[in-house]
């Protein structure tokens, strides 16, 4: 699945309604010294489900609705759209019924983010799986920030089998395996549950 368009609305510097055409093939980002290229990047990872503040430079998620200069106020929202091109089907069962996906999270102060794809309510993980299955996220090793090079020249194999995991999309089928076994653990605590009742009434 490749990335079609990203839409920016109130989030960070990008106050105004702004609207990219994501090309095929490797995008850089290039621009003076503040200009909001580091922005950019954070508003992908953020409408694939990046959850940390400190991934977004901020100390809450809030931080990232634009937040006002002398001249204009600060937004009471901010909303990110990424639509993704689904033309050879690949989406997972559930999003897999239209030629387009869209993506869009939106924040509004003092009540949160939700999902949105294809203009259907969506819970976070769902969107967080959709993009792990097409070996992408907000943790891909596809979007390289500024220092990110150095640090995988001296990261620990682990970090590094990390990174092939991701490149190969099996790290949905980790997160996937995760659920299983926290709904086996809660299945065995309640069939111990009712051993323990059949016991009593024995
Ligand atoms: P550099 O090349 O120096 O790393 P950059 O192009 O990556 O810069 P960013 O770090 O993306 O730039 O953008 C920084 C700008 O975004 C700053 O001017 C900062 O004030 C602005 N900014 C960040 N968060 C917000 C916010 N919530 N509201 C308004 N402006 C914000």
């Amino acid at each position: 699945m490749q990335f079609t368009r990203l839409r920016l609305n109130g989030f960070k510097s990008f106050v105004d309604p702004t609207d990219l055409v994501i090309q095929p093939g490797l995008t850089g980002v290039v621009g003076p010294n503040g200009c909001g290229k580091s922005n950019l990047l954070e508003a992908l990872r953020w409408v694939m489900g990046e959850n940390r503040p400190t991934a977004m430079r901020g100390a809450g998620m809030e931080d990232v609705i634009f937040a006002g200069t002398a001249s204009r106020g600060a937004r009471s929202f901010a909303e990110v759209a990424l639509v993704l091109d689904n033309a050879d089907r690949l989406a997972p069962a559930g999003f897999n019924d239209q030629d387009q996906i869209e993506v869009i999270r939106r924040i509004t102060r003092d009540a949160g983010s939700a999902y949105r794809v294809n203009m259907k309510d969506a819970r976070a993980r769902d969107v967080q799986m959709l993009f792990a299955d097409a070996s992408t996220g907000a943790h891909s090793p596809a979007l390289v920030r500024q220092g990110q090079i150095a640090e995988l020249i001296s990261a620990r194999p682990k970090a590094r089998r990390r990174i092939l995991e991701e490149a190969a999309g099996i790290s949905g089928l980790y997160a996937r395996r995760h659920d299983a076994e926290l709904r086996l653990g809660a299945a065995e605590g309640n069939l111990a549950r009712v051993a323990d009742v059949v016991e009593g009434l024995a």
